[in-house]
């Protein structure tokens, strides 16, 4: 079946995310576009992602989860995972591998956790955009022995992308898939390639303008293809 996906974008956990960007604002705005599946990546965190579950519950909608993990060497990298547990533990992970600085709201922005209700339930404290103490090879190591994947973020954007910090996709990472935005054919890479909008704001996220053939509808179905296991 062809799906249409956007499997990068940002809650209001993230500093750089609107307020606005509340999980249940995300999966309905993701419904009401007609999105069949999506992926809220925060930076370095999936703290919202429990109550992003619970919203997408009355919405016909499959929500994958995933981390936007920021490596040593300021590399974005979309992790996208099986399950809310795995990408939970991870977070667990990265936490411990952020720098000890404290985020300052009123210069980053605000790093929201809400409930399933949106309603405020604390606040992560460590600033979150910071590039973690691992570096891309031990980003990898960490999400796949959380039962998730790793694909380069952005790679074509000007900062905090693979071909920006490293000038190429190296073999030795072995990634099944790149994310191109927008679009770029003209890269080459032979393996699968998505392209997402990475929103920060309601009015960024997208009508449905990426689309993806998988044998049914699951995170599974998702995983299988991109890491070119079917
Ligand atoms: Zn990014
Ligand atoms: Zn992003």
């Amino acid at each position: 079946m062809k799906l249409s996906y956007d499997l990068h974008l940002h809650s209001c956990l993230s500093p750089c995310g609107d307020a606005e960007m509340t999980p249940n604002n995300i999966v309905n705005m993701a419904a009401l576009l007609g999105l069949d599946l999506i992926a809220v990546s925060d930076h370095n965190s999936a703290l919202n992602l429990p109550a992003v579950f619970k919203a997408v519950s009355s919405v016909d909608l499959l929500v994958v989860p995933a981390i936007e993990a920021c490596s040593s060497e300021e590399v974005h990298l979309l992790c996208l995972f099986e399950t809310l547990d795995g990408a939970l533990e991870c977070s667990s992970i990265f936490r411990k591998a952020l720098p000890p600085i404290r985020n300052k709201p009123e210069f980053f922005g605000e790093q929201q956790i809400l409930n399933a209700n949106d309603e405020w339930i604390g606040s992560e404290e460590l600033l979150l955009i910071n590039a973690l103490s691992l570096n891309i090879k031990q980003v990898q190591d960490a999400v796949q022995s959380c039962g998730g994947m790793v694909i380069p973020a952005h790679v074509n954007k000007k900062a905090y992308s693979l071909l920006a910090v490293l000038g190429s996709i190296p073999e030795e990472y072995r990634f099944s898939c790149i994310e191109v935005n927008p679009p770029d054919n003209s890269l080459p890479f032979a393996g699968h390639r998505i392209s997402d909008s990475d929103a920060h704001t309601l009015e960024q996220m997208q009508e449905p303008s990426h689309f993806i053939e998988l044998p049914e509808r699951s995170t599974k179905a998702l995983l299988d293809t991109l890491c070119g296991r079917i």
